[in-house]
């Protein structure tokens, strides 16, 4: 089970799980294979204001929400077309 924040940096022991996010991903076999089991990571409440979490062929990465909105913002301006 979960005992402390999935940020490495972080890394706060979990004592309350009405604190921050729980993300649950399907977990892998080392042979690639899905395998039915859930894995569980919290985020604590700090962390979970500015980052979640991502399932990458490496394994669980924190990614941050900041960096998302901004990429959005950006792919929804449309250029002006030269004449
Ligand atoms: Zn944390």
């Amino acid at each position: 089970m979960v005992k402390n924040c999935a940020n490495p940096k972080c890394a706060k022991p979990l004592h309350y799980l009405r604190e921050g996010r729980i993300f649950v991903f399907d977990a892998e076999s080392d042979s690639g294979k899905p395998i039915h089991r859930m894995e569980h990571y919290w985020l604590c409440g700090e962390c979970s204001k500015t980052m979640r979490l991502e399932k990458t062929g490496q394994g669980v990465r924190t990614v941050l929400k900041a960096s998302l909105s901004v990429h959005k913002t950006v792919g929804a301006i449309s250029q002006p077309l030269a004449s």
